[in-house]
């Protein structure tokens, strides 16, 4: 089919909630896409933080056939090999000491929101107040988009759950005021991506982290977006020095196949016993070897540390840029998630720049975000710098 005959079964049968898109991708390799007329992309977006590997990485792809051609799906009434071997690769590599797995980062933080109450309540000192930031964002699902401080997306969807509070993002005083003794959690993007692609200041978290155990609240990260390389390091919270209690991941993790995962404590896991929480999806065997087949790559040899080189190149690459165009008021991020805020709406400055050939997208009204596979190279950045430019001289 060609754009425009899939652009027209998609207006007659898919309810639209996306609205209008200008490209359908057909095909992708590496760092680059095609569209269904056959014109080739270099994607700078890698479907929202998710490729982080390129798209169709071999080694993901051979675990997926491998496994589709094994055992796709059992359900949790059975021990799952996959599941069990990426949860200790997860262990390994992070504070986490046990996982729940589901199939998107909504999920993922539902599971966590559950979680976070259910320890309170399993204590016998229920405090199921959480506090989130304004600006967040952490998925649809109802309590998520309760948990998203942000109200056009509450919009409609009255009454929201119960107990979910909102404070400034990047400021501590102001989270302390809105602990109460109510409060069992505090849930943070450890850097907003949706809102903005915010970075907290130098200190915020070590703060955060102290503030949460002077009041025995929970920490919960929600890494969906920054989680596996995104930010040059395998997590983002590894560069403030700290570790959260709970953690949530999605987008990455079995670069493009679906899956979340909730890591937390020893003690924190306690919350939850058998039939707390399940999703029958959850941890299956496809998604599962996908997720450990990435993480293995991601863990080679000094793979993380070149994403976060290729973060240092791309921002040193867009400090002149940004000096350069009266329409840039500023140029945020870590490692390869970047915001380049402007005066104008991003819409139009995405659309340009796709028709230039390069993928990118908003991040909110007036943020242009990039958000590269790892795999990209300084030639590719040098490519869409120079794009950039352009299309920026053209506002
Ligand atoms: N949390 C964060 C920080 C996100 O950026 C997103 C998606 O953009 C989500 C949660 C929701 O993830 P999903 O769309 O997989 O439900």
């Amino acid at each position: 089919m060609n754009t425009n005959e899939i652009k027209s079964l998609n207006d007659k049968h898919i309810i639209n909630t996306y609205g209008e898109r200008k490209i359908a991708l057909v095909r992708g390799e590496g760092t680059h896409v095609w569209d269904a007329d056959g014109r080739e992309y270099l994607d700078f977006f890698a479907g929202i933080a998710v490729v982080n590997l390129g798209h169709c990485h071999p080694v993901v792809t051979e675990a997926i056939c491998g496994q589709a051609k094994k055992l796709v799906h059992v359900s949790n009434l059975y021990y799952i090999e996959p599941q069990v071997k990426l949860a200790q690769i997860l262990s390994e590599n992070s504070f986490a000491d046990r996982w729940f797995f589901c199939n998107s980062g909504a999920e993922a933080n539902e599971a966590a929101i559950k979680l976070v109450r259910r320890y309170w309540a399993e204590k016998g000192t229920p405090k199921p107040g959480i506090i989130t930031a304004q600006e967040s964002f952490h998925g649809r699902t109802i309590a998520a988009i309760t948990a998203t401080g942000q109200p056009k997306y509450h919009k409609g969807f009255e009454p929201l759950v119960p107990g979910i509070d909102y404070a400034p993002y990047d400021d501590v005083d102001a989270l302390e005021k809105a602990i109460t003794p109510e409060t069992g959690a505090v849930l943070l993007e450890p850097l907003q991506g949706e809102g903005g692609v915010r970075v907290p200041s130098d200190g915020y978290f070590e703060k955060v982290r102290a503030l949460c155990d002077e009041k025995n609240v929970l920490l919960v990260l929600d890494e969906v977006q920054t989680g596996l390389g995104r930010t040059g390091k395998l997590f983002c919270y590894e560069h403030y020095g700290i570790e959260p209690d709970v953690m949530t991941l999605a987008k990455g993790l079995a670069n493009g196949v679906p899956i979340g995962a909730l890591g937390c404590t020893e003690e924190v896991a306690s919350g939850f016993g058998p039939g707390s929480h399940a999703a029958t999806f959850g941890g299956n065997p496809l998604s599962t070897a996908a997720a450990a087949a990435t993480l293995g790559v991601l863990l080679e040899g000094d793979f993380l540390q070149q994403a976060a080189n290729k973060g240092e190149y791309l921002f040193s690459k867009l400090g002149p840029i940004a000096a350069k165009h009266d329409c840039v008021e500023a140029l945020r991020g870590k490692g390869l998630m970047v915001g380049i805020q402007l005066t104008a709406p991003a819409g139009p400055v995405v659309e340009k720049m796709i028709e230039s050939g390069v993928i990118c997208g908003p991040a909110g009204p007036n943020v242009l975000r990039f958000l590269p596979s790892l795999i990209i190279t300084e030639e590719e950045i040098d490519q869409v710098v120079s794009k950039l430019d352009v299309v920026l001289g053209g506002l």
